[in-house]
Formats: C-alpha cells, structure tokens, sequence
C-alpha cells in the first residue's frame, strides 16, 4: 500500500496495522456489522468535494457562475438528495425514477435540471408539473413535447438545447458524447442546433436559457471542455446577431477524471475551472458578448472517491496459463451486479486486502465475482499477496460513481447496501435488497 492514500481513496481512509479504517472504525468492525458486500459512503469526503467544486466555479466565474449540478446518474438515493439540498447545489436528474429521489430528498425543483435523451411524455409532465428549474431539451420531438406540456400546465418552461460540439474526449468510447455519432443532443456542425434554435423560439411556452455541452466522462485533459465552451460561444454569437438578445446560461457539463489505480492523479477543481474560464471570457470577449453564467455538472468527481466496496473472499484457485506462469483466481461476494464498469467496458480498479496486514510475496490474480459470466471479472490483473484466502476482506477504492447506481439483480442477486460513515458512526442509508423485495414484483 503506497503512503498516499489520497485521491484514491476518501479523505478518512486509513490504514493501521495493515487494516483499513474509515473515520476510525475498522474494516472487520463493518464486515460484522454491515454483511458484504456493501458500499461504505465517506459523508465528509462527499459534502467537501461537492463544496470544493461550488466554490471553485464561483472562485472562476465570479458572479457569472451558474449552479453546479451533481449528476445524480454517478449515485443517488434519498439521503445523499438531502445533504445536496442542505449544501443549496443543484442536481442533474435523467429519468423520472432520479427525479423523485430528489423531490424526496426535499432538494428544491428550481434546483434541479431534467436530462435525457428519450425522456417520456410522463416524465416531461412530472418535471414541468413539480416546477423544475431547467429541461435540457435533447430532440426537435422534445421541444414539441415540452411545449405542449407546458402549455396545458399553463406554465413557460425555462430550456436548454444540448448540443453536440463535436469535440472527440480521449476516454471510453461507452462514455464520450460530443463528437457527431452518438444519439445525444443536436449536432452544431451539421445545422442542426441552429434548426432547433429556431423551431425552440417559435414555443411562447419555452423560455429558451441557453445551451448544454457534456462531452463525456472520465476526461482529464482541460482543453476539450474550453474547445466545447468556444463552440457553444460561438453559436451564443449567432443567437444574439439574428435575435439582438444574449442568451444567459451555458451549462458544460461533467466529466472531470479522478484515480481508479493508485498513483493515478485526478483533475482538480480550481485547474480545470480556471482554465475553462479564461477561454469562455476570451471567447465572449472575441464575440463581444458578456459572459453568461456557466453551470457545470460533476458526477464521478465527487461521489466517485467518496465510496469503496467491501467483499469478502469465498473461494480461491490457482490455474496454469499457457504460458506456464499461474494466476491466482480470487472470488469474492459480489461481482459484476455491484460494479459493471469492468464488463461494461474494460474500467480498471485496484483492490486491497483490508482486514489484515500481509507478507506474502504477491502473485498474479484475478479478483471475480459470483456470477455465471466468465466476463465476471472485478478487477482483471492485479499483483496480490498469494496468501488470499477464504474469509479475508477486500477493499476495492473509487466505487462510488456508476458502481451502486449501475448494480443490478443478475442472477437474483440482491443489490448492496450503502452505509455512510460519519464522526466514527456508520448508518445504514441505502438498506441491502431482500429475497422478499425480488419476489415482489413477481404477480
Ligand atoms: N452530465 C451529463 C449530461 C452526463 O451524461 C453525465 C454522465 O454521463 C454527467 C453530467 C456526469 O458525468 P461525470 O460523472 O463523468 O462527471
């Protein structure tokens, strides 16, 4: 185990006498308490990244920052709804299930955004009906179902156009969103942005606010966030030449990278909003245009680090490769229900035993789940103590994001609890799923 356990790990982890703790209470202590596998949420960790990003986009922006909206799609349940409604941030919700969760978080409609690129007329009618503050309009069909649904709610809905700025983000391509083929938004380039620009402002119920960029996830360079920002820019020019008006929001989305393996750094706050601010004044300053707010919409960066899984090991092997060197074959309670992203598309963790120092020299492993899928891989290669065995605890880091959200019931497995640890206490927020709450829904 290296000496710093930050960014990997959330800023209470610690490790003593080759045990990890979290806010003073040890691995073993939870695994009794709690069953693995569980997701443990460090709460402290979670309430200073979403304030660190708040107030470093106003640090940047001034008083041109807009809101920042958490992306609940990285991780959502009530309670986290509730600290986003006491820190007064907003939240980027995507479907009606996401929607309700923040309602009942009690976090306030005007703070929340209602994304999605196929939403349905149900959850348009639920998003104007509770008042949100923002849709982000995906498709030409939206802005008409969006306006006849504002308009027999008798309200004007405040919108934003997302937009593709066709900018290629080095990361997966699952998860890289603003270059031209993808399903998402209208693509600038093609006109296709300017045609809803104009088909939008025919609606007296939409209030068009402005424009949205998400260029995908897990991005660490700054620059393909300012070149989307120029673009977007560029068409806020065009709006205010054909309509003498400013458009006053633009929202650039998410996708700040953090560590998934250790020595792995991760983008900073102040460096990418600082960056990304002196190219949107520059940009506006080159249109003489003022500077309009700027929302962002940070999902991995601030849940990702905040929450690690706890396995425990059932069964071990050792298999001969073709080669003739070995692997070390390690599975544990859960597996590709409870983290995807390596099925999904080949995301690397790393992992640790967290229950007891080890000697042993380490050896090839490969850490799976219980799942019948031989693609049930956690974690695909990892050097680790050879002497990993039934009953140890493992730890994987930097679960929080898209790991709890994207869980399923493969297999009929029931989907971990979340349990948040705070001032050495840890409590139960999101309850494990029951054999009872799976047959429920059979008729
Ligand atoms: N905003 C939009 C529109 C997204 O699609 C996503 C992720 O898919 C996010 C924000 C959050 O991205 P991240 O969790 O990488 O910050």
């Amino acid at each position: 185990m290296s000496k710093n356990l930050q960014p990997l790990w959330s800023k209470n982890v610690s490790i003593k006498d080759g045990e990890l703790h979290c806010a003073g209470i040890s691995a073993t202590s939870l695994a009794a308490e709690f069953k693995t596998p569980t997701f443990f949420l460090d709460e402290d960790d979670f309430r200073s990244r979403a304030l660190t990003w708040n107030s470093e986009l106003s640090k940047a922006f001034g008083p041109q920052a807009g809101r920042v909206y958490y992306a609940a799609k990285a991780f959502i349940c009530v309670e986290v709804a509730r600290w986003i409604a006491d820190m007064g941030i907003g939240i980027d919700v995507c479907t009606g299930g996401e929607l309700a969760v923040a309602l009942k978080g009690g976090i306030k409609p005007e703070n929340i955004e209602l994304h999605g690129n196929n939403k349905s007329i149900e959850e348009i009618e639920q998003a104007v009906s509770a008042g949100v503050g923002i849709i982000v309009i995906d498709s030409l069909f939206e802005i008409e179902r969006v306006a006849a649904i504002a308009q027999s709610a008798g309200k004007v809905q405040k919108v934003l156009l997302r937009l593709t700025a066709g900018v290629e983000a080095h990361t997966h391509e699952s998860i890289a969103t603003a270059h031209e083929d993808v399903k998402f938004g209208f693509s600038i380039a093609s006109g296709a942005a300017w045609q809803a620009v104009i088909q939008t402002k025919k609606h007296s119920t939409l209030e068009l606010h402005g424009f949205h960029s998400h260029i995908g996830s897990q991005i660490f360079e700054t620059e393909p966030f300012g070149l989307a920002a120029d673009r977007l820019i560029e068409l806020l020019a065009k709006f205010n030449a054909e309509f003498g008006e400013q458009l006053p929001e633009l929202d650039l989305g998410g996708g700040y990278g953090i560590a998934y393996l250790e020595d792995e750094a991760e983008i900073q706050a102040s460096d990418v909003l600082k960056t990304l601010a002196t190219v949107v004044k520059q940009s506006c300053a080159k249109h003489s245009l003022d500077v309009p707010k700027i929302s962002i919409e940070p999902g991995r960066t601030i849940i990702g680090p905040t929450m690690f899984t706890l396995y425990t090991v059932g069964t071990t092997k050792v298999v001969t490769l073709d080669n003739g060197s070995t692997r070390h074959y390690v599975s544990v309670d859960g597996g590709m229900s409870d983290n995807l992203r390596t099925a999904l598309y080949g995301a690397e963790y790393t992992a640790i035993i967290a229950n007891r120092q080890s000697s042993s020299k380490t050896t090839a492993t490969r850490i799976v789940g219980k799942h019948c899928e031989t693609g049930d891989i956690i974690i695909k290669d990892i050097d680790m103590p050879a002497d990993i065995a039934p009953g140890d605890l493992l730890a994987t880091p930097a679960t929080g994001a898209y790991g709890r959200s994207m869980a399923t019931n493969y297999n009929h497995i029931t989907r971990p609890p979340v349990v948040a640890i705070k001032d050495a206490k840890a409590r139960v927020i999101l309850r494990r799923e029951s054999i009872e709450d799976l047959l429920r829904l059979d008729i």
